[in-house]
């Protein structure tokens, strides 16, 4: 059956680690809205050239490019088993990928909370900055890119509050403990 999971949360939760593992055990596809247009950007596509300015300013990159890279991922999958991890960012992205869960009949299994304090986002930022290189990992644009959540993500977990499928995850502990919490919150322990 198609079904599919949304990682929601600041940056420098842990969102991408836990994706990741979460995709690799349940044999899901993760969908990460960051690494395809990273990809775009290493590449040097026409995509990747326009999205690249405001990734480096923290901005977020506008709804109809987004919309566009995620249906293309989905037309290519005959049976959806997604983890969505970054998007969707904005309630026009949201709405946009209900009509698309629908159109393609995918179960949404339930939307990850994943959060932490703002000092320790930050410093999770900062270091990954130093191991990863990210252009985007510096003291300004992680700067924007929290005014960017808190402006136009945070108000997605009202959205997904009222729908029942919000499942809020503490992202403080390891790796390991917030990998466990994730497990429990949507009944899928391994
Ligand atoms: P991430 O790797 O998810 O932190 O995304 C890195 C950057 O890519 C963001 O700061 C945005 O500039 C852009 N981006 C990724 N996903 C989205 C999205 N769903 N909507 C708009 N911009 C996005």
């Amino acid at each position: 059956m198609a079904e599919a999971v949304i990682f929601l949360g600041p940056p420098g939760a842990g969102k991408g680690t836990q994706a990741k593992r979460l995709a690799s055990e349940l044999g899901f596809k993760q969908l990460s809205t960051g690494d395809i247009l990273r990809s775009h950007v290493a590449r040097g596509t026409e995509l990747g050239r326009l999205a690249k300015p405001l990734m480096d300013a923290g901005k977020l990159v506008p709804d109809e490019i987004i919309l566009g890279l995620i249906g293309e991922e989905l037309v290519a999958m005959p049976d959806p088993k997604v983890i969505f991890d970054g998007f969707p960012r904005t309630l026009a992205q949201a709405e946009a990928l209900d009509r698309l869960l629908q159109e393609r009949g995918i179960r949404l299994l339930g939307v990850l909370l994943v959060t932490a304090p703002q000092e320790e986002l930050v410093r999770r930022l900062l270091g990954r900055a130093q191991q990863e290189g990210r252009s985007d990992d510096n003291e300004e644009t992680i700067r924007a890119r929290m005014v960017e959540y808190q402006q136009k993500t945070q108000p997605l977990v009202d959205y997904y509050a009222r729908t029942g499928s919000l499942r809020a995850i503490n992202g403080l502990g390891s790796v390991d403990q917030v990998y466990q919490a994730i497990q429990e919150a949507l009944g899928v322990r391994a």
